[in-house]
């Protein structure tokens, strides 16, 4: 027996149901605030990550699929949609149409961290990008769009939103070494990874999970305390048009992304409901990210967020079911079987779910499998109903049964379903 690579995962059953419907909800949303899908390779060149994400950040270091082509290209599958987004973008040349560019991507990422519960090596995001507005306006109204994938999931109550600003390039060097002086303070209590941050990228520090240096970055100097002017009207104007859209957040002044692109705003999606994984979605703005992997000077924002954990959150609602069909044909083999076959067809052409027994056996089996798969309605054809040309038509939840002409069951149907 063969088993699956360590951290890869089988999605199936009723999880794959609450995917579907994840993947549904998301793709409407997105429409619905203009996005258009992107559909991205997953391996692209390893510079496109060291170069778009940061070759000192913990998905560059240590946790990409890396691997040399034939041709001796270090190649890689992708660890997250941003930079492969970027990269097409300037290598499309997208950047020469007009107005503001808004897209969205659905796909497997891959990381090579420590598999635990809700972190896998291969795991699917969701993640938009906007390119070509600085203005805080789309900030907010990017957050806006995180908060409602969650509430037209259904899971609001589950998820909380933080936001914080990290600053820009003309302000974060004053507060890095305001970071370093403090650290240096306090090296004693700092983990091995943070020791190497300390001096290239002191920020990360706030984001390392390890209890030690978690305990000493609390009272750490905030990046909101040492913004420029430009950063904190900026970070005014997102909080503003958040109070005007009623979303609910808190800003974390520690919050910081682990990703070297970001710039000013930084919003996370956190969950209670998920044990030691609590991040559902994160995003932020980039601005300098286009031009750094070759195209023009132009704004960027965008988020991403973890499927895997969404689906998870909503199966705690516990509302879809595993199975739900329409119609199961009983029919038995020289009596009716071709008839079933061809009123299956009729009414999945009319967009009804259809199922039957191909095997033909005894009603019992047939009726215990219309049972399993949920059936709303069972359609028995007998040798009674055949010789009469109709169908004798159950419904299952009501226990009632009725006999209709075998040509007028799908309008039947049809009409019973609407009522429902
Ligand atoms: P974490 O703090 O949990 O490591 P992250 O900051 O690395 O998350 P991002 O790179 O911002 O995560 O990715 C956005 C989202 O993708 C996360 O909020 C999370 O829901 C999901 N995600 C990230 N890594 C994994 C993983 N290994 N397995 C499952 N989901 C993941
Ligand atoms: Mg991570």
């Amino acid at each position: 027996m063969y088993q699956k690579v360590k951290g890869f995962r089988d999605i199936y059953g009723l999880e794959a149901r609450y995917w579907n419907k994840v993947e549904k909800v998301f793709r409407q949303t997105f429409r619905t605030f203009n996005f258009e899908e992107f559909y991205l390779p997953v391996l692209e060149k390893t510079e496109v990550f060291n170069r778009g994400i940061g070759s000192t950040t913990d998905i560059v270091e240590k946790e990409m699929f890396a691997f040399d082509d034939r041709d001796g290209t270090s190649v890689s599958l992708r660890p997250e949609g941003t930079a492969s987004l970027v990269r097409a973008y300037v290598e499309n040349k997208l950047f020469s149409t007009p107005g503001i560019s808004k897209y969205y991507y659905i796909g497997p990422m891959f990381r090579r961290e420590r598999p635990q519960k809700g972190r896998f090596r291969q795991f699917t995001q969701a993640g938009i990008e906007v390119f070509g507005s600085g203005g805080p306006s789309i900030d907010a109204d990017v957050i806006y769009l995180l908060y409602k994938l969650a509430e037209n999931l259904g899971i609001k109550d589950y998820v909380s939103m933080e936001i914080n600003s990290i600053g820009c390039p003309s302000c974060r060097p004053a507060y890095n070494e305001k970071l370093i002086e403090y650290f240096k303070a306090n090296i004693d209590h700092l983990c091995g990874d943070c020791l190497r941050r300390l001096d290239k990228n002191p920020m990360r520090i706030l984001d390392c999970k390890n209890e030690s240096c978690k305990k000493i970055t609390a009272d750490a100097p905030k990046a909101v305390d040492y913004l420029c002017d430009e950063c904190k009207d900026h970070f005014e104007g997102v909080k503003s048009y958040l109070d005007a859209l009623s979303v609910p957040y808190k800003v974390n002044p520690m919050m910081v992304r682990g990703l070297d692109y970001y710039v000013r705003t930084a919003f996370e999606m956190i969950t209670d409901k998920l044990g030691s994984q609590s991040a559902v979605g994160a995003g932020g703005r980039y601005d300098g990210l286009i031009q750094l992997l070759g195209g023009p000077d132009t704004a960027g924002i965008g988020f991403a967020v973890g499927i895997d954990r969404l689906v998870s959150l909503c199966m705690l609602n516990e509302t879809e079911k595993e199975n739900d069909l329409d119609v199961f044909i009983i029919s038995f083999k020289d009596v009716s079987d071709k008839t079933a076959l061809k009123l299956a067809n009729e009414m999945r052409s009319q967009g009804i779910s259809v199922d039957m027994d191909y095997d033909f056996r005894k009603m019992k089996k047939q009726f215990s499998l219309a049972d399993r798969y949920g059936a709303l309605f069972t359609v028995v054809i007998g040798e009674d109903e055949a010789a009469k040309n109709t169908a004798a038509v159950k419904d299952m939840q009501a226990g009632t049964q009725e006999e209709i002409e075998t040509a007028k069951v799908t309008a039947y149907i049809i009409d019973k379903l609407r009522r429902n």
